[in-house]
């Protein structure tokens, strides 16, 4: 890899000519390094918020409509939980809860099922207002987050599916600290919805899968995340036979949603006791967001008067 530690953060949509094999392709560079250096989670913690910040952005970018897509595991395992969500047009964040011990104990390269253990990954959709939310909920018993995905399409929404997800720590010439990179790829078969999705005369559905398929699995993870390997010339590598026409371009941003409002709200829930517990040497109670870091505090009063209040 080059010296290039600085990169766009962006997902594009691209269709396979002919076959109606849709598809989207993620990098994530100087966002993927924000929100992993900011968090400095143990490596095997930050290589897993990477892949689900790579996969919600690949599924967050197929929403028609303005929403929120989120992402999260809960497990036994020491890698207890991993949220992370987009919202429209292009705001991505991510947060892990682990047990650092229990984590560290794995050693540095523990396979994804020691992390999570048993538990499930649950995607749900909140278009806003008052439309309702949508929640697909997937096993985790699988290799890892791609797999766990590809489950969820392939089960709940009977969409042939492949998902590709890659992270990887770049060093650069004089410059000891490593820079996150976070990529990532996905191929559907829409043709095999039917119907308008049918693809054109002289095309069988399942050849045309199977050949988008096999090519797609000869993605290396390094072409994911390697800022010298353009999307376009990876889509072309793969496709250049069928033709890929490669659609539009969305930027990716790191973004927090939290406010002083939302915390404070969450706090004066609790009882009084706890609240006045909470306060620090100073008398003042403080929360951190889990995404951002931003310290919030209040006065224990404060809190307990919108409590009165409600
Ligand atoms: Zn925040």
């Amino acid at each position: 890899m080059g010296d290039d530690v600085t990169g766009p953060d962006f997902v594009r949509s691209f269709q396979i000519e002919g076959m109606n094999v849709r598809g989207r392709i993620v990098h994530l560079t100087d966002l993927a390094d924000r929100v992993l250096a900011a968090h400095a989670y143990p490596e095997a913690v930050s290589r897993v918020v990477g892949e689900a910040l790579a996969l919600t952005a690949l599924l967050g970018a197929s929403l028609k409509f303005d929403g929120v897509l989120t992402l999260q595991t809960r497990g036994d395992g020491p890698l207890r939980m991993v949220v992370a969500d987009y919202s429209s047009p292009g705001t991505l964040r991510a947060c892990a809860t682990f047990d650092r011990d229990a984590v560290m104990a794995l050693g540095p390269l523990p396979a994804f099922s020691d992390l999570v253990g048993k538990g499930s990954l649950a995607i749900t959709i909140d278009p806003g207002g008052d439309m309702e939310r949508y929640q697909g909920i997937v096993p985790l018993d699988a290799e890892g987050l791609g797999d766990a995905a590809t489950a969820y399409f392939e089960q709940s929404e009977q969409i042939p599916t492949r998902i590709r997800l890659s992270v990887a720590t770049l060093i650069s010439r004089g410059d000891p600290s490593p820079h996150w990179r976070a990529g990532g790829m996905v191929i559907q078969n829409l043709a095999a919805l039917g119907g308008h999705n049918a693809p054109k005369p002289g095309h069988d559905v399942d050849e045309d899968w199977n050949r988008a398929s096999v090519l797609f699995s000869t993605i290396e993870p390094h072409e994911l995340v390697d800022p010298q390997v353009e999307a376009e010339r990876l889509l072309f590598r793969l496709y250049h036979e069928d033709g890929v026409r490669v659609f539009e371009t969305e930027d990716l941003n790191f973004g927090c949603r939290c406010s002083a409002e939302r915390v404070s709200a969450v706090l004066s829930q609790y009882p009084e006791s706890e609240v006045r517990e909470l306060a620090g040497e100073d008398g003042l109670v403080r929360a951190t967001c889990e995404f951002c870091s931003t310290v919030y505090s209040f006065q224990p009063d404060e809190l307990l008067k919108t409590q009165t209040a409600t």
